[in-house]
């Protein structure tokens, strides 16, 4: 028979997902320290759409250009990382000081931003910069996407599943507890002074521990 703790307890997906929350967190907080000396980036190409992710220390960016002619793709993907971080970084960027690999060319005149509930997304154009043997094969200016969150608003969201654990299970606790003094069932809240032991109304056993 079930005791009353596991006749109580919660569907487990839901704890599963707050492990995986709580994950999301730490993840954030060591990408977030890790931006701070520098910008981590990765690219590559899908079905003719270049990526490009970015993360630094504002948080974590991913722009793309869609419908890119068979020969601007760039071969293979690339993934590395700029010892650079905050204003030198962008500095370097203003100055054209490219990374490795093809990267992502952006006007930033022609870029377009909105902002919504911490995510930003971007509209504009942008283009493939490849290096060739002496300086870079530029692509021709395509549309361009980009979606980008800071670590903060990242680490807010992924929070509230772990925090509504915590909150629920604290709750259930408390309840649990005042039941029993109480002399009710744990479980149901059955009155149990009459019938102590197990619960008449749901079959949970009250022990107490
Ligand atoms: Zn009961």
């Amino acid at each position: 028979m079930q005791g009353s703790l596991a006749a109580a307890r919660r569907p487990r997906p839901f704890t599963v997902l707050s492990v995986l929350s709580l994950l999301l967190c730490a993840i954030c907080v060591a990408m977030w320290l890790r931006g701070l000396r520098g910008e981590d980036f990765w690219t590559f190409t899908v079905g003719g759409n270049f990526f490009q992710c970015t993360a630094d220390d504002g948080g974590v960016r991913v722009r793309w250009l869609a419908d890119v002619p068979a020969d601007s793709r760039p071969a293979g993907s690339a993934m590395g990382r700029q010892r650079l971080a905050g204003e030198e970084l962008r500095r370097s960027q203003a100055a054209r000081r490219p990374p490795r690999g093809a990267f992502l060319n952006v006007p930033d005149a022609t870029l377009r931003t909105r902002r919504f509930a911490g995510v930003e997304w971007t509209w504009g154009t942008g283009q493939i910069l490849q290096p060739t043997f002496f300086l870079y094969r530029a692509s021709p200016l395509l549309p361009l996407r980009g979606v980008a969150i800071a670590w903060r608003w990242l680490l807010a969201y992924a929070a509230i599943i772990p925090t509504t654990w915590l909150a629920l299970r604290t709750r259930r606790r408390w309840t649990m507890r005042q039941r029993l003094r109480r002399g009710l069932c744990p479980a149901c809240g059955y009155d149990l002074r009459a019938t102590p032991g197990r619960c008449p109304e749901c079959g949970a056993v009250a022990t107490p521990a």
